[in-house]
């Protein structure tokens, strides 16, 4: 059914579900991932990075604005942009260059650098429901819940 509720039940799922996201981007792509603190993006992007075989740390580029991945012949490019003061910040660390390229892109806090960021190949909203996340996405992408 179109409008069933797309539920994140735990933290594993969150990760698993990063990993369903790399698989749809083989050759790379922006997503957005929208969501208050401690939603589940970081989580997301680090189940992403684990599914290609990435094991060090993942955490926020809080500061850094970005950053970058690479992993076996792929690149991602993780950005928390909510610190940002000004979109052209992103112009002064070479944004266009990240994703004008092949990569991967996903950002956290998009909304930040509005008018300065390509048009998304996909949007997930993560809404807080108690311990659970509810998942919308655009366009529509059905997650495959308890692969691990
Ligand atoms: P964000 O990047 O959105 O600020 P993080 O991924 O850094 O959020 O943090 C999410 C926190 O919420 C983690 O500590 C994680 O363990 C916890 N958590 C609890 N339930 C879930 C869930 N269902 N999905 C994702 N994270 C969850
Ligand atoms: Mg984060």
């Amino acid at each position: 059914m179109m409008t069933d509720k797309q539920i994140i039940h735990d933290e594993n799922e969150m990760m698993s579900f990063g990993g369903q996201i790399a698989e749809k981007f083989p050759k790379g792509g922006m997503v957005f991932l929208n969501g208050d603190l401690g939603a589940g993006k970081t989580t997301l992007v680090r189940g992403l990075l684990r599914s290609l075989g990435f094991q060090g740390t993942v955490k926020s580029p809080t500061y850094t604005l970005v950053e970058p991945y690479q992993i076996k012949d792929r690149m991602i490019y993780h950005f928390d942009l909510y610190r940002l003061a000004d979109p052209e910040e992103l112009e002064y660390i070479g944004g266009r260059e990240y994703w004008n390229s092949d990569a991967l892109c996903l950002v956290e806090w998009p909304e930040k650098a509005q008018g300065f960021l390509p048009e998304p190949d996909l949007i997930i909203d993560i809404l807080y429901r108690d311990t659970q996340r509810e998942i919308i996405t655009k366009p529509s992408i059905t997650i495959k819940n308890k692969d691990l």
